[in-house]
């Protein structure tokens, strides 16, 4: 059976990102395969610490991706100072001839899909576009290992590792069934030292802050802790009518945002800078661009932190995007770029500077992969933990199912993700969102 169909059977979807699903990705042509290590947000710990701990795992992944898209080359791309996951892959690649490793310097956001294909390849992936468009199927550390259990063991995803880390006393990257609580992880990890604080899900860049009720799902890779009144709490709770107001009297259009902004120098239309006129004069000032451009924008926050004023940029393009959907408006930019912007490498924003300036300095330290077994009593699988369509259940309320089983498929004919138990138990819910198990 062909690695595409593994994947759709073991309801494998992109464990770093938004979940997009891993057989529809992998039923193509592509003349290279990268294995994204980079894990470019900081704070997190998972992928270097798998790509260290089974790397052999990783480049077998690697094999089987290749042969299966007719890739010539077959790269893993990870920052150069993961030096336990360097010498683990460097000790397995003898085993693999036609694979590689692509080591990148510490900088931000080193792991951003179109960035690495840059990076890796020269190519420029077109605005608005994919990778595949280039010739290239980046695929993630984790999301490869389930796509290496789903061969060998013909195992379905039914868990996730994740970094729980911050303000918790014991920081750790641990091996959990899907849909436990957020709390319940924190428990894990020993609990909050403070008693007010809120929690992100994913890195500090790019997360979001979530209730601790809220569940594991597929595409869960951190949970950062932090004291209520922390500086990046405060940025992401920042209102939009402020980042408007701020932009007529504070946004001094130095363009330094621009400067740093990753999809800029890749050669994309997207120029924070002139979207700040916007807000503040009602028009970007500029007979080439209009506000279509914000659709160009990957979300990473990075023009906030180059702004000296501390400029929220990426918050009005989140709505200007999110304006523009509502009203039907599609993005129509795919200028396809021949090669990045000349100055792209002198523009890199160290990680460590961004550390420093997020406020997160003591945070930074190992959260070592532990071997618990988390045992959970109850789970709560949404059915839509991917792109695309809601699973759709088949199964009841008060039945029995063991881990592993199929509990919710692809509906027919659409993009989705199947969906199998975490743990064994009895069903005890199943409505439109979410199946509930108890053990
Ligand atoms: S860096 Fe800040 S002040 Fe400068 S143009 Fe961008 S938003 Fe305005
Ligand atoms: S968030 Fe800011 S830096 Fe990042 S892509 Fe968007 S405009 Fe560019």
């Amino acid at each position: 059976m062909a690695i595409d169909r593994y994947a759709a059977d073991s309801g494998i979807v992109g464990a770093g990102g938004a979940g997009f699903p891993t057989h529809v990705k992998l039923d193509a042509k592509a003349d290279t395969v990268i294995i994204n290590g980079a894990e470019c947000e900081p704070l997190l710990r998972v992928d270097q610490q798998l790509m260290a701990r089974r790397a052999a795992h990783v480049l077998k992944a690697l094999d089987l991706i290749a042969e299966q898209v007719g890739a010539r080359r077959g790269v893993v791309a990870l920052k150069a100072h993961y030096h336990d996951a360097v010498a683990s892959l460097t000790r397995e690649l003898v085993s693999y001839p036609r694979l590689e490793l692509f080591t990148t310097g510490s900088f931000y956001p080193a792991g951003d899909e179109q960035v690495l294909v840059t990076e890796v390849t020269g190519r420029v992936v077109p605005e608005g576009g994919i990778p595949l468009q280039v010739g290239v199927v980046v695929c993630n550390v984790e999301t490869a290992l389930n796509v290496y259990e789903a061969h060998t063991f013909g195992e379905p995803v039914t868990e996730k590792y994740v970094t729980v880390t911050g303000s918790v006393r014991r920081p750790m990257t641990v091996r959990v069934p899907l849909g436990i609580t957020v709390g319940e992880m924190l428990a894990l990890a020993g609990g909050s030292q403070t008693d007010d604080y809120a929690v992100i899900n994913g890195g500090p860049m790019m997360g979001k802050i979530v209730p601790r009720e809220s569940v594991i799902t597929k595409t869960t890779k951190g949970l950062i802790v932090l004291p209520t009144g922390h500086p990046l709490l405060t940025s992401l709770h920042r209102p939009l009518e402020r980042t408007i107001k701020d932009a007529a009297i504070a946004c001094m259009q130095c363009s330094l945002c621009t400067d740093v902004c990753p999809r800029a120098n890749l050669g994309h239309r997207i120029y924070p800078h002139k979207l700040m006129r916007l807000a503040a004069y009602g028009s970007v000032c500029d007979k080439y661009d209009t506000p279509m451009n914000a659709f160009l924008c990957c979300g990473c926050r990075l023009c906030e932190y180059a702004c000296v004023m501390a400029l929220q940029p990426w918050k009005l393009n989140a709505a200007l995007k999110s304006n523009l959907a509502k009203k039907g408006v599609h993005n129509a930019l795919n200028n396809k770029p021949e090669r990045p912007e000349i100055f792209r490498e002198t523009r890199r924003y160290p990680v460590h500077k961004l550390i420093r300036q997020l406020g997160l300095d003591q945070y930074d330290v190992p959260a070592p992969l532990s071997d618990t077994q988390y045992h959970a009593s109850c789970v709560t699988l949404p059915l839509q933990q991917h792109v695309g369509a809601p699973s759709e259940p088949i199964v009841g309320v008060d039945e029995h199912v063991e881990k592993g089983a199929l509990i919710a498929r692809i509906p027919e004919g659409k993009l989705g993700a199947n969906l199998h138990a975490s743990i064994s138990g009895t069903v005890t819910a199943v409505d439109g969102e979410n199946i509930v198990i108890k053990r």
